[in-house]
């Protein structure tokens, strides 16, 4: 067992490895995230997760665009919130050395447990941002510093059920442009090289699901005209889909054979420089991540 971790988290390296080679430009980036992509892993194979309500969604209303996060609660008030926001903290302590000082300040308002923050992951979206100005306040941390954290501790609960609900889904027809598990749009597509259908990963869950190459997933604008593909000179296998009609794109990785070795979150922190040149393009992203965003 303890063999068999070590293995998965060398995996990681070598991908975060490779990806640095690919983009020694983005090798900052890459570093003060590799801690933190290192942990969440680790952590999402420790975790021992509660079923409680046994995993039930409507399937009509599911095919009919409901994700499972609106028909059945993913994250749930009992799952172990302090214990996953503690274990981060020195993933962010290393990678990310200015969040210091608010690190230590969240860590000792956790030891008063000054915060109910199952309150904050079991809440909607508007009430998670209440939440966030209001500790914000009261900690003297900037909100969207504290989201970052809260948010990397949510996605490895949602990962790990979205792991088991993506086997419950699978026969299920789903033609919706954002994730079937909990609704967020997506921050990366892949075409693949031999069958050429495109899919999209989500980063606030991990999910990866097939989705039209015709259609626009964030607007579902469907035409001839009005969507673009931008590809980058030298590299064929980087692009973005734009669509004029919501002036949205989507990074996108081109004819790539090589899937099992990737990590999609990690590559897309390879990729933002495509990022850069979309949104000066006036182009926004089709979901705000922690890295794309300047
Ligand atoms: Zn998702
Ligand atoms: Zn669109």
């Amino acid at each position: 067992m303890m063999k068999d971790r070590s293995g998965s988290i060398r995996r990681f390296e070598e991908i975060i490895d490779r990806e640095v080679e690919r983009h020694p430009h983005n090798q900052p980036l890459l570093e003060a995230f590799r801690p933190l992509i290192l942990t969440r892993n680790r952590l999402l194979e420790e975790l021992e997760l509660e079923e409680n309500p046994p995993f039930q969604i409507d399937e009509i209303r599911f095919q009919g665009g409901v994700p499972a996060i609106e028909q059945h609660p993913l994250l749930l008030e009992s799952d172990p919130w302090e214990d996953l926001v503690r274990s981060l903290i020195p993933a962010f302590q290393k990678g990310f050395p200015d969040l210091k000082e608010d690190l230590d300040r969240l860590e000792k308002a956790l030891s008063e447990g000054v915060l109910a923050l199952s309150d904050y992951f079991t809440g909607n979206r508007d009430g998670q941002q209440n939440l966030l100005s209001a500790w914000g306040g009261t900690l003297s941390i900037a909100a969207p510093r504290i989201g970052f954290i809260l948010n990397s501790a949510s996605r490895i609960v949602l990962e790990k059920r979205a792991l088991k609900i993506a086997e419950r889904i699978q026969g299920l027809k789903w033609e919706k442009g954002y994730c079937p598990i909990c609704g967020s749009f997506p921050s990366l597509a892949v075409i693949g090289e031999k069958i050429g259908e495109r899919r999209l990963h989500c980063s606030r869950c991990g999910h990866l699901w097939r989705f039209s190459r015709v259609v626009c997933p964030y607007c579902e604008y469907e035409g001839q005209e009005g969507m673009d593909f931008f590809l980058i000179e030298e590299r064929p296998q980087e692009a973005a889909f734009t669509c004029d009609s919501c002036q949205r794109y989507l990074v996108t990785l081109y004819r790539v054979s090589d899937l099992h070795d990737r990590d999609l979150d990690v590559s897309a922190l390879g990729l933002t420089h495509i990022d850069v040149i979309m949104q000066e393009k006036n182009f926004a992203p089709m979901t705000v991540t922690d890295w794309n965003v300047f």
